[in-house]
């Protein structure tokens, strides 16, 4: 089993990067933005519950997404590994997801940072939305997301250095040869 966390600010490229991976390593992808967007656009219960604190492009509660991930996560317990993206953001996310790992027999083999510089985050992110149009994304928005993760979530990523868990490859270049950085990483 290969369990990996990617890591990156909005727009950082973990989607793109995501498919390759889940391809050649045959894994779940998991992406906690994804489920919370098909939540709120199903308008069910948890749905109406974030819609407008994703609005505000700010992080839903630990409570409310560890839940999520947990039922997502025993769904596919038959799964050859995970790749879970969006997740985890804060420091409770990150060991509650090393309790469910451990409950399964297992753990996050890798925790990948893609790292690319808040300017250069803030242009992927106005090209992506001409593209896709996703309601999270809009120009207000952005600012409080990037400041999101530069001020929150970047606190988890030494809970994974201090146990040799974290490698960072940057995230600007084509897209390809981050690939292959990433898989080296994963191969090593
Ligand atoms: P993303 O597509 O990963 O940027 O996620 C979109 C939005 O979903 C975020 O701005 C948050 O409101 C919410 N969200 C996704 N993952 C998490 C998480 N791990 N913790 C809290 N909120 C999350």
């Amino acid at each position: 089993m290969l369990n990996i966390v990617i890591f990156g600010p909005p727009g950082a490229g973990k989607g793109t990067q995501s498919e390759k991976l889940i391809d050649k390593y045959n894994l779940k992808h998991i992406s906690t933005g994804d489920l919370f967007r098909w939540h709120t656009s199903n308008d069910t219960e948890l749905g109406l519950k974030v819609k407008e604190i994703m609005n505000n492009g700010e992080l839903v509660s630990d409570d409310i997404t560890i839940a999520m991930l947990k039922e997502e996560v025993e769904k596919n317990e038959g799964a050859g590994g995970f790749l879970f993206d969006g997740f985890p953001r804060t420091v409770a996310q990150a060991k509650a997801l090393d309790e469910l790992m451990k409950e399964m027999g297992t753990k996050i083999h890798h925790v990948v940072e893609l790292k690319v510089s808040e300017e250069e985050v803030k242009k992927r992110i106005a090209k992506r939305r001409e593209l896709e149009n996703r309601m999270d994304d809009a120009d207000e928005k952005l600012i409080k997301r990037i400041d999101e993760y530069f001020s929150k979530t970047v606190h988890v990523l030494p809970y994974y250095a201090k146990q040799n868990r974290l490698s960072t490859v940057n995230g600007i270049g084509a897209i390809d040869e981050i690939s292959k950085e990433i898989i080296k990483v994963l191969d090593k």
